[in-house]
């Protein structure tokens, strides 16, 4: 597992000053002595140093050999995606990221690329999906919003042993709690504006791998398709990167707080949150993860969007906006907002209730926290108690 220690040391030291913050190398051409003679670098779409030290470190973070970063997580998905051609099929978890869905769908299956949705938090379920066609299977481990832990270890051996490749997003995990790669995932891809970056102050992603062919082909799609991530937003992503292990630990200890108050609370119907022992698969996230994360979601007993919108608009700590992972709390609702694309009956069937409601519990003290949904809590009762009265006066 990666440490803090390892991390931060990691990070280089600038050889030319010793400038112990690395250097944005705001440029996007580099002087050449004679055609084709050049210090390693040409241009800054193919190569930036500030881009290419940041890679360097997320590529050691996961383990791996080999990282893209990109302008957004979508585009590093886009990038996955671009190894395939038309025919080839893709196993997806059915929980799957509202825009990985839209990029699959409205994207993707255009181009004659076949995808199939299925619960792959029962390994078998994936199994039992593979045909010969099959040549990736793309797991979210945790999922968004209903936090569903899938087995990469298992996964891995079935991808293996149906010559296709795995590719987690483990945007929700972030490289402090899991490393895909070391369970046997060959590609993990991760939205890097949520926990790497930290600070909900830049859009970023990254595919990792640790596989030379897979790393080249990736680096290959990123030159050949522009996505990349410039030198100003790798810098900054540098300094997110830096307290990534500090404020995961304490977004997973406040989390958990949270969890175990929510599970109490007599308005609330289900918890989703990995590391309640109560969650379905929590024995496999404590096997894989060092931490069970910062997001908890939940529904109401009141299973409404009305009551829903009620207590997210009626929060002061956690703020009402879509993202999570930085350091500051967030509170939103998928329904109406990361997940509106996908349609109503689908959503439905994977768990995202009109009244779910996804934390991204932050660095704030947890008191204050718990304090804050308490009170929230109070409001949907209020409301409640209004709605009722006003058809008792209507009856009337
Ligand atoms: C946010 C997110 C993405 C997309 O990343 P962007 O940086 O917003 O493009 C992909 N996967 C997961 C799990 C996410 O939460």
């Amino acid at each position: 597992m990666s440490n803090a220690t390892q991390l931060l040391h990691s990070i280089p030291v600038d050889p030319l000053t010793g400038a112990i913050s690395v250097p944005i190398y705001q440029t996007s051409t580099f002087i050449q002595e004679a055609p084709g003679v050049n210090k390693g670098y040409d241009y800054a779409r193919s190569n930036n140093p500030t881009r290419e030290t940041l890679e360097g470190i997320v590529a050691k973070l996961e383990k791996g050999t080999h990282a893209s970063a990109f302008s957004s997580g979508l585009a590093a998905i886009d990038a996955v995606l671009k190894l395939l051609k038309t025919g080839d099929e893709i196993i997806a978890v059915d929980d799957i990221y509202g825009g990985a869905f839209r990029l699959f769908t409205q994207v993707y299956e255009k181009f004659g690329i076949k995808i199939t949705y299925v619960d792959t938090t029962n390994a078998e379920n994936v199994f039992n999906a593979v045909t010969p066609n099959t040549k990736l299977i793309w797991l979210e481990t945790p999922t968004n919003p209903t936090l569903k832990i899938s087995d990469i270890e298992a996964i891995a051996k079935i991808a293996k042993a149906s010559n296709c490749l795995l590719c987690v997003d483990s945007t929700f995990a972030s490289p402090a709690l899991q490393q895909p790669l070391t369970l046997g995932a060959d590609i993990v891809v991760h939205s890097a504006t949520k926990y790497l970056g930290g600070h909900s102050d830049l859009i970023a992603g990254i595919v990792i791998t640790n596989n030379a062919d897979l790393g080249a082909k990736i680096k290959f799609l990123q030159n050949a398709c522009g996505a990349i991530l410039s030198p100003f937003d790798s810098w900054l992503l540098i300094r997110g990167i830096e307290t990534l292990h500090l404020r995961v630990k304490q977004h997973c200890l406040n989390a958990q707080e949270v969890a175990v108050y929510l599970s109490t609370h007599p308005l609330v119907d289900k918890i989703f949150y990995p590391g309640l022992p109560s969650h379905h698969n929590h024995h496999i996230a404590k096997k894989q993860a060092k931490g069970f994360g910062g997001i908890v979601s939940f529904t109401l007993k009141e299973d409404t969007e009305a009551a829903a919108i009620a207590f997210v608009t009626g929060t002061k700590y956690f703020l009402l906006a879509e993202s999570l992972g930085g350091i500051k709390s967030l509170i939103s609702h998928p329904a109406n907002m990361t997940h509106k694309s996908i349609p109503a009956a689908i959503r439905r069937a994977n768990g995202v209730n009109d009244s779910l409601i996804r934390l991204s519990v932050g660095l704030e003290e947890v008191e204050d926290l718990i304090a804050d949904l308490d009170q929230a809590f109070v409001k949907i009762n209020e409301l409640k108690s209004a709605t009722q009265q006003e058809l008792t006066s209507q009856s009337a």
